[in-house]
């Protein structure tokens, strides 16, 4: 008889055998005495291991979830899709999904009084949903008149994606700087008041990642900061690059985190949440003015692409998680939400020592415990039914946005207990 340890053990020596897992020192990790977990299924906010232990899943593995796992509704539209097809080219064809899918986008960043967003490149991640805007971005000064803006700006300890362009912008030492030397040339800033110390005509792009920065330990701007930047840029003929890959999708409250300072930028990058946290897809959404400027001789295209661009799959997600938003009212359902997670975190900074300083934007929160704890915070958070991953000393805490209230305060409990454990 096979029993639940012996496949368990089975997976993890095939893991540590012939897997390499992402920003992992991998010597600890193939270890005999470490056991990684095995999660083997998914129902609502929770994630089951092998061996039948439940836990809410505390940072939307991996930021990406947003209705929970096996919502029917997204299981139903993918299932639907494969007995169509799986995927076809969007390079020299069309499907009936993409065209939907990226009206849907642009009809939902159209209801404020700025310009509107018409135009959709699809990618497979948040790192070429960045490429795309860079690339884009790029070209279009090149061939419309100002060839001399070649230099990208971007913030420190920003993250914006692991691909080599994508990580030039990047601010996160440990991550990006050993590559320093074969990055293409990005300047940061700390600030906004910054900026106008640079070569204004210069300058493409400037990226940021708005309201709140994610990997740099989900640390907020300023309120007002968006709409400044957007003031300097648009003042000076400067690209935008929104960064909405983390914060997209309802994670601040609002579809999308520029709706909070009513901004439009020029160049709005999403994924993570797009498929609702399913399949691995990313749109990069632009004004006519951008795509106008790639119009005319063959030569003036974006020679620039995937595969699995615009995948069926992916789009009969996409679309479904974005029926799901209106069928289930998620937005207005995630208000009172917001609110009891403000109470909860107040109540745990207020209670716990072992809590340094919690912050929050909209359903996402950071939790800085004492330093050097984040990392066993989180292993003690297990045996109170709580999985999630620090940022350093920052406990990461992205609910589903279908979790309940009852949840969220599970959540932070099992954060107080593991703080006050670790
Ligand atoms: C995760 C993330 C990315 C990169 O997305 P991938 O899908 O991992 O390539 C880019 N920007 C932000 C803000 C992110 O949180």
């Amino acid at each position: 008889m096979t029993t639940t340890n012996d496949v368990t053990a089975r997976v993890r020596a095939l893991d540590k055998k012939f897997n390499w897992h992402p920003f992992t020192p991998m010597e600890a990790w193939c270890a005999p005495e470490f056991e990684p977990l095995v999660i083997v299924r998914g129902q609502g906010p929770y994630l089951f291991d092998s061996e039948g232990n439940r836990y809410l899943d505390g940072n939307s593995s991996i930021w990406v979830n947003i209705h929970g796992h096996g919502h029917p509704r997204l299981n139903a539209a993918i299932a639907g899709q494969l007995e169509r097809i799986a995927h076809s080219s969007f390079l020299g064809f069309t499907h009936p999904l993409a065209g939907e899918l990226a009206a849907r986008l642009c009809g939902l960043f159209s209801n404020g009084t700025g310009e509107k967003l018409t135009r959709v490149f699809f990618g497979d991640n948040g790192s070429t949903a960045i490429e795309v805007a860079l690339k884009i971005s790029a070209q279009f000064w090149m061939q419309n008149g100002q060839p001399q803006r070649t230099r990208f700006v971007s913030f420190t300890e920003a993250y914006h994606g692991d691909t080599m362009g994508a990580a030039s912008l990047g601010g996160n030492a440990l991550f990006h700087e050993r590559f320093r030397v074969h990055h293409f040339p990005v300047t940061h800033v700390r600030s906004v008041a910054e900026l106008n110390e640079l070569p204004q005509s210069e300058i493409a792009a400037v990226v940021v990642e708005p309201l709140i920065q994610g990997v740099a330990g989900m640390r907020p701007w300023p309120a007002g900061m968006l709409t400044e930047l957007r003031a300097w840029t648009a003042a000076c003929g400067i690209h935008l690059i929104l960064d909405e890959v983390m914060t997209g999708f309802g994670r601040t409250g609002k579809m999308f985190a520029c709706q909070h300072e009513n901004v439009v930028p020029d160049f709005l990058c999403l994924a993570k949440g797009l498929t609702g946290g399913y399949l691995p897809m990313s749109a990069t959404l632009m004004p006519e003015r951008i795509f106008e400027g790639f119009l005319g001789e063959p030569e003036r295209a974006v020679y620039y692409g995937h595969s699995y661009t615009a995948n069926p799959l992916g789009c009969a997600a996409a679309l479904a998680s974005l029926d799901v938003f209106e069928e289930e009212k998620t937005l207005a359902a995630l208000q009172p939400k917001i609110a009891i997670l403000q109470d909860e975190l107040a109540t745990l900074a207020r209670g716990n020592p072992g809590i340094k300083a919690t912050k929050q934007c909209g359903f996402i929160a950071g939790i800085d415990v004492s330093s050097g704890a984040g990392a066993k915070v989180c292993l003690a958070a297990r045996k109170y039914g709580l999985l999630t991953r620090p940022i350093r000393d920052t406990v990461v805490l992205m609910l589903p946005l279908c979790v309940t209230g009852a949840q969220i305060r599970e959540a932070i409990a099992a954060i107080a207990s593991a703080a006050s454990e670790a």
